[in-house]
């Protein structure tokens, strides 16, 4: 996948508060274009592959129990420097430290429940788009 891509998903609790709407045009309002997108639930095991660089980390049960917990919508974006802007985007994992006008702050409701994921390397989001979406679907 072309390096000005990036990988985000809206997690379950934002989905189930209805926020996809106003994030997605957060998002294009920033000027990416939503190249794919799907609203799906990942199984938990499906969330603990897509979690496992966190494995060892103290909230990881319940990181893959949420993530799998309810529908995302999963969507790959397309802008010059894509992953470095959309973290941008979406602000600091703790929405109390995320900046005015980023998704986290406007819809994140705590550090484990924040909102939105963005890929953090251009072969992450490589990975992570080819995990939901088929190449006739990254077109
Ligand atoms: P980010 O999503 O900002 O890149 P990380 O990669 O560090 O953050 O963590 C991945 C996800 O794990 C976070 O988005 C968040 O949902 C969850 N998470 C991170 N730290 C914590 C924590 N201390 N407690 C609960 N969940 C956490």
């Amino acid at each position: 996948m072309a390096t000005n891509r990036t990988f985000t998903m809206i997690k379950p609790e934002a989905v189930e508060k209805g926020f996809s709407g106003k994030i997605l045009d957060m998002i294009t309002e920033a000027g990416f274009k939503i190249v794919a997108l799907k609203k799906t639930q990942l199984s938990k095991a499906e969330a603990g592959t897509f979690y496992e660089v966190h494995s060892e980390r103290p909230f990881y049960g319940e990181l893959v129990d949420y993530m799998s917990a309810g529908p995302i919508m999963a969507a790959v974006l397309e802008k010059d420097n894509a992953v470095a802007d959309f973290r941008t985007l979406i602000g600091a994992t703790d929405p109390s430290e995320a900046a005015e006008g980023t998704i986290r702050k406007a819809y994140a409701e705590s550090k484990g429940k924040n909102a939105a994921h963005g890929s953090d390397s251009d072969e992450n989001a490589s990975i992570e788009a080819n995990f939901f979406f088929t190449g006739r679907e990254l077109i």
